[in-house]
This record gives C-alpha cells, structure tokens and sequence, in this order.
C-alpha cells in the first residue's frame, strides 16, 4: 500500500510525467501485507481482517481516486465503484472475554 501510494503521487498528472515509476515486488506475489488472490472456483483467499477506521482520511481519498481513475465497467466488474469495494459498518467493537466467560465489547 505505501509504494503503491507513493506511486500514484509520482505518476499525478500535476507532476507532468516529471517521474519514471518502476514498481518492484519482493517474491512472485504483489500486495504486501494486503495482497489478494483467487483458488479454486475463483474463491477469494485472503489472509486476515479488511476494516478501515472512519478516520483514514487519506487513505480513503486515494481509494476513491484510484476507482475514479480506473472507471470500471460495472456491467463487467463485480467491485466497479468505490461505494461497491467499501461498506459502511458504523458499530465495529473489539470483544473480550470477561474472567467471569461473558463477552464484554
Ligand atoms: C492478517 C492481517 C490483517 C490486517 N488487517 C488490517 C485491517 O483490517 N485494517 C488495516 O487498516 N490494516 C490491517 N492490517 C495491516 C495492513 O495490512 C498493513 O499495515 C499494510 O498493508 C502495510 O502496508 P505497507 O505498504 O506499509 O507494507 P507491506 O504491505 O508489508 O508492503 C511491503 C512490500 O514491500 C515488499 N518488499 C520487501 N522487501 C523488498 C525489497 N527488497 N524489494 C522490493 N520489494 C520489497 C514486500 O514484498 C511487500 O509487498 C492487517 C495486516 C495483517 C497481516
């Protein structure tokens, strides 16, 4: 996400093609620590949690200009649009399990 982020910013057109980006990926699977893929019957095999805070400002600002910029076909992309790859959740909590085995939240 950070050298994908940094590559954006350097390929803007308000830099005018100032910058030749290059990006390169450690090993054979690109994504970091938010890579995603396809198995079997082209189920989704992730590796953990998908939450974004409500406060990643800028990281939801670039989410929303990089669909932007994609213009996805929603006729053909299942996850065409920003409001499609994002739902809202407004009451997310961390749970614990209390000494006595109820759950507190
Ligand atoms: C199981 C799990 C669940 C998570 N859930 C959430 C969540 O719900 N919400 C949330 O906000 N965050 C979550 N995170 C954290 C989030 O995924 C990471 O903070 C974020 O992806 C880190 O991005 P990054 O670009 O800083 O680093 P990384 O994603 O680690 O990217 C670093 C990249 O650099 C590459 N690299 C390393 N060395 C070299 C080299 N020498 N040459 C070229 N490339 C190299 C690596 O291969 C990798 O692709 C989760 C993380 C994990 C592991």
């Amino acid at each position: 996400m950070a050298g994908l982020t940094t590559a954006m910013e350097l390929t803007h057109p308000r830099h005018g093609g100032r910058f030749a980006v290059t990006i390169y990926q450690l090993g054979w699977r690109i994504g970091g620590k938010g890579a995603s893929g396809r198995g079997p019957g082209a189920r989704i095999e992730e590796h953990g949690l998908h939450l974004w805070m409500g406060f990643y400002e800028n990281a939801f600002r670039l989410m929303r200009d990089t669909y932007t910029e994609a213009a996805r076909d929603p006729a053909t992309c299942p996850i065409a649009t920003f409001t499609q790859a994002f739902e809202p959740a407004p009451d997310v909590a961390v749970s614990d399990r209390s000494p006595g085995g109820d759950w507190h939240h």
